[in-house]
């Protein structure tokens, strides 16, 4: 019989393996951040931060906190039971037709999180005779959902479309219904899928189309209104358009939209809906004004547009590696290994600014990287400082092994 482990043993065993040697010469994650966005004082120190997905800068925008802070005064913090049967309260709604309205789509449903949004709308819509095709480089909470469901899942290549034209076709036997995912920007590539081609491919197959918002809303489009604008692709060609509430719009929870139809289906029998608390009506009235705000003031939109073409032009000048990013709110700076993503890391926070490395967890092992989210709030001299600091630290690196003992 082979020996049963406690949960304890087995647990540390685990976590050696996922990577904890790594935090060994100091800890840089779960630092305390009790300021907001691009201000961020972690344990007594201030640090200009690229570690928020606070794209427009509305988190701190005195309009989202009173909105907040009236709906507390009236309604309280919780929602206090399922929607369906008790929890429902007016700010939901207000914050449901804002969205719809401003997506373009028919209606739309808020959930308690981004993650559950994707994890019980994949599993809850496929049944076993169908498939789900995902990419390959999906969030977790879209691999979650293809893990809870009964659907088999397919897996296409990243942003290769023609990879996933053939398995549609190849597989086409073997499903009923076939459900396509992908994402609007990328959260750790900051790349994005060719919708155009993506729309014309589901049409072929007479597949549904599933974009996850979450980090293109407010960053995408010339109204922020996420890749269907920045593409030109009329938002009713997609079946269901899932965002979050955790980043432009200031605040946390998720949410999906669609056709009439298919929210009212999904408002009466979605398990993660109805079987979860209403969003907290603080929340939602907090990020029914930061949408609101979005829209009124065009120029954050802008502001982010320059900063992210600024920092672009910087990293490429300087000949770091962007990898695919098309240079909007996430931007990645890929390292050769996880040690050196570190030490960088290290080397920007002893400078004041605050980049926590993404190493082992959320992209593949040998694709270490600092990630920044860049923000309508940052300012020319943060970004042109933090880019300063990195192509220093290169072309250091760079210079011949002699000249480096020379300087010593
Ligand atoms: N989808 C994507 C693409 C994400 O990056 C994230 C989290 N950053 C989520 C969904 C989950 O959203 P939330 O953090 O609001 O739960």
């Amino acid at each position: 019989m082979p020996k049963i482990n406690s949960l304890a043993d087995y647990a540390t065993k685990r976590f050696r393996l996922a990577g904890k040697a790594y935090l060994e010469g100091g800890d840089p994650f779960f630092a305390p951040t009790d300021s907001l966005r691009q201000e961020a004082e972690v344990r007594g120190q201030r640090f200009v931060s690229f570690a928020n997905y606070d794209y427009l800068g509305l988190a701190s925008h005195p309009s989202v906190n009173a909105a907040a802070a009236a709906a507390l005064e009236t309604f309280g913090v919780g929602a206090l039971a399922s929607r369906l049967v008790g929890g429902e309260r007016s700010t939901h709604h207000h914050l449901e037709v804002a969205l719809a309205e401003f997506l373009g789509t028919d209606s739309a449903l808020t959930l308690v999180s981004g993650y559950l949004t994707n994890v019980t709308t994949i599993s809850h819509i496929l049944g076993s005779r169908d498939a789900l095709f995902i990419d390959e480089l999906s969030h977790n909470s879209i691999v979650s959902g293809a893990k809870s469901t009964v659907a088999e899942t397919i897996v296409f290549r990243h942003n290769d479309l023609d990879h996933l034209d053939y398995l549609l076709r190849e597989r086409r036997d073997n499903y009923r219904n076939a459900l396509v995912v992908a994402e609007g920007l990328y959260s750790m590539d900051g790349d994005v899928a060719d919708l155009v081609r993506l729309v014309q491919i589901k049409e072929s197959h007479g597949a549904w189309l599933l974009i996850d918002e979450a980090h293109s809303i407010g960053v995408l489009g010339a109204e922020g209104r996420g890749l269907c604008e920045y593409v030109g692709v009329d938002p009713q060609q997609i079946d269901l358009i899932i965002g979050t509430l955790s980043k432009t719009l200031a605040s946390c929870g998720g949410f999906v939209a669609g056709k009439a139809a298919v929210i009212e289906w999904l408002r009466y029998t979605l398990p993660g809906f109805v079987y979860s608390v209403g969003l907290s009506p603080v929340i939602s009235a907090a990020a029914a004004t930061a949408l609101s705000l979005m829209q009124q003031e065009t120029w954050r939109l802008e502001r982010l547009r320059q900063n992210a073409e600024l920092f672009m032009e910087l990293a490429r000048e300087a000949g770091l590696d962007t990898g695919p990013a098309i240079g909007r709110g996430v931007v990645p700076i890929l390292f050769a290994d996880s040690l050196e993503t570190l030490a960088a890391s290290s080397h920007l926070k002893s400078h004041g600014y605050y980049v926590p490395p993404i190493i082992q967890i959320g992209v593949p092992k040998d694709q270490p990287r600092l990630r920044f989210f860049l923000s309508a709030a940052h300012t020319e001299a943060e970004i042109r400082g933090v880019i300063e600091l990195l192509a220093k630290r290169k072309s250091l690196q760079m210079e011949p092994a002699h000249s480096l003992s020379a300087a010593t």
